[in-house]
Parts: C-alpha cells; structure tokens; sequence
C-alpha cells in the first residue's frame, strides 16, 4: 500500500500550510532529489485567480536547496492560443503572476523552449527538453476539475504538462468537436473564437453550415465554450477516451525520462471546477482540504480525489486513475500518514 503524507488545512490558515510544508517535504523524501530539480506546475492563465500561489513556491524552493537540489520552476507551452502559447509570452504570464526568479530563488525555465523543443521518445511522445534534460522532479499539482478530463491532478500534470504541443495534440485529438446543424444558429461565434482558422462555412442548400477542417483543428475545445447553442459539441465518449489517452502519455513519461526520482505534490486548496488554463472567476467546489504528498502518482490522484468526493466532479474523475494503475504507474490503494 503506498503512503500518502498529508497536512490538513485548519480552519484558519495558508501560513500552518506553509509551516509545516518543510516537514511534508521531509517525510516524503525530497532529500533524495539531487541534482538539477525540475520544479513542474501550472503557472497559471492570464485572468486565471486560483493557480498555485508563487508563496508555496518559494518555500518549496528553499527547502530543496537546504537538501542540496539545484532546482528551476518550469512549465511548458500551450496548445491554445492565449497567454502562454509561446515561451516569451508565458515568461511575460509567470512574471506577472509573481513568478520571478529574484522572489523565488531560483530560475524559471519554460521547459519545451522558444521552439517548442522536446526528446522523442516513441511515436505519440515528445518530453519538453528541460524536463527531459533534468536529474529529478518535483511535481506540483493543483487539484481542480476539469472541463474535458472530470478532474485534473499529478496524472494529467505530468501528460499534458511535461511534454511538446505534438504530444499535447495527441490527446486533444479525441475532444475534437462535432456539429449539429441542426442546432446552429450561424452565429460564427465559433470562427470567432477558433485561432488556427479551422470552422469555415460551407454552402448547404439555402443555408450555410459550419465545417471543420480536421487537419487544422488542435482540439482545444475553445469553440465548444463559445457554443451557447451545443451545435458544437464533443463527440460521444471523449471524456472517457480523454482521461486514457492522458495516463497512456503519463506512463510514457515517467517510463522514459532519464530519471526515477520523481515526488508528486497536490495542493487542495482553492479548487475549481475547472483547471487554471481557464481565465473565469473562482467558483469552488469545496472547501480547502490541504496538501498531499507521494512517490507515487496513482495512490496520491486517487487519494485528492477520494478527499474531495467523487460526486463532486463532472462525470467520472478515476478513469485516469484506473488506466494508470492498469499500466502500472502506480496503486491505488493507500495509506493516509497525517503530518
Ligand atoms: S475548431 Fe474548435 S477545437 Fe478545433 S482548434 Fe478551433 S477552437 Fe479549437
Ligand atoms: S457558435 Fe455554435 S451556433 Fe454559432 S455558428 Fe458556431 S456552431 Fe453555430
């Protein structure tokens, strides 16, 4: 059974969070991380509120350098065209959200480059350089739900987070969207919307329709939002073929970087129902529940979400978490160890 070591978050306060987040650190092993540390997280979308706050950063930062780590905060570039599609666009994101070197005592590395540069390592899978390039991993996740993949955690972290816009686009494929005519009040809020050009109107009869033109499409699913009507919407069982194609990437990953020494956070705090790409106003599913740690990615996603309650999440949030243990990525089964 995998242990899983916990804070709680008391009634009053991110500042017993941050005290104790030492010893969590401690409990779980992060003196083992030697070496270049890639510190992996989600910056946070321009507008987005509840991305992880750059003060937890810090702190873990300081406690990785006091065992010796010589670590970098890193994230990659977007599939989607908003403020962090391309590095100096992310750097410009990460600074404005208090991402800066001086505050957290380290570099802030965008880990797939000015080119989008990875390590091929099969068919499907490309791992951002940096990431690649490193000795060890510390992964912070922020705990949310997810739009396309019911909820987004370490798993989905390391899948869509570690890799190129290639590998990214391989997952996306499956949330594509499809179009009901029938529902279409030719709005073009959708052309609109869509930033690669990939809906354009199609002549039918007396009427135009929206096409999309497949090759062009990323699957961002930007279109579907803007959507009031569903015309746009995704195709039957997306959502479940989301969630494996994320653990498929997630066990390549993990299975192909140079390195086993990876140690996964989950902060349960401010959590959304949906993930920090998203630039909407906080709405949270539940109260702050605390912050996790593991050296295994299964035992830890299944454990946030046992904490935060299945039923709380849009559709079934333990595919993921199932597909990864299947590949054998990880248990599900685990202990919790109060800290
Ligand atoms: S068509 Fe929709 S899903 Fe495809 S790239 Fe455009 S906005 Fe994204
Ligand atoms: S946003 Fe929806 S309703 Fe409007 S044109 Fe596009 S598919 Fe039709």
């Amino acid at each position: 059974m995998s242990k899983v070591y916990f804070i709680p978050a008391n009634a009053n306060e991110n500042v017993l969070l941050i005290e104790k987040l030492g010893t969590l650190l401690g409990r779980v092993g992060v003196g083992n991380l030697n070496g270049v540390v890639a510190l992996k997280m989600h910056m946070g979308e321009r507008k987005n509120k509840t991305f992880l706050k750059p003060v937890y950063v810090r702190k873990i930062v300081e406690v990785l350098k006091k065992h010796g780590g010589d670590t970098f905060v890193t994230d990659t570039t977007t599939v989607y065209k908003l403020a962090r599609y391309n590095a100096m666009d992310y750097y410009r994101t990460a600074f404005e959200h208090g991402f800066l070197p001086s505050y957290l005592g380290c570099p802030v590395i965008i880990a797939d480059g000015l080119k989008d540069e990875g390590v091929q390592v099969n068919e499907k899978v490309e791992i951002a350089r940096s990431i690649y390039d490193s000795d060890a991993m510390l992964l912070l996740s922020h705990a949310t739900g997810h739009g396309s993949a019911s909820f987004g955690g370490a798993i989905k972290n390391v899948a869509m987070g570690c890799v190129t816009k290639k590998s990214k686009i391989y997952q996306h494929e499956v949330t594509k969207p499809t179009y009901d005519n029938e529902l279409c009040t030719q709005c073009d809020a959708c052309i609109e919307e869509c930033k690669f050009d990939a809906i354009e109107i199609k002549e039918n009869g007396d009427r135009d329709d929206r096409e999309l033109i497949n090759e062009k499409c990323v699957g961002c699913g930007c279109c579907i939002a803007a959507c009031e009507t569903g015309a746009l919407h995704l195709q039957v069982g997306a959502k479940e073929n989301f969630q494996l194609r994320i653990a498929e990437v997630a066990n390549t990953v993990l299975k192909s970087l140079p390195y086993s020494n990876c140690i996964f956070i989950n902060f349960l705090i401010d959590i959304t129902p949906f993930c920090d790409c998203e630039d909407l106003s906080p709405e949270y599913m539940c109260p702050d529940i605390g912050i996790l740690a593991s050296k295994d990615i299964v035992a830890i996603d299944q454990a946030t979400i046992d904490l935060i309650g299945k039923h709380s999440f849009e559709g079934d949030p333990t595919i993921q978490v199932k597909e990864a243990h299947r590949l054998g990525l990880g248990e599900q089964e685990y202990e919790i160890c109060r800290v």
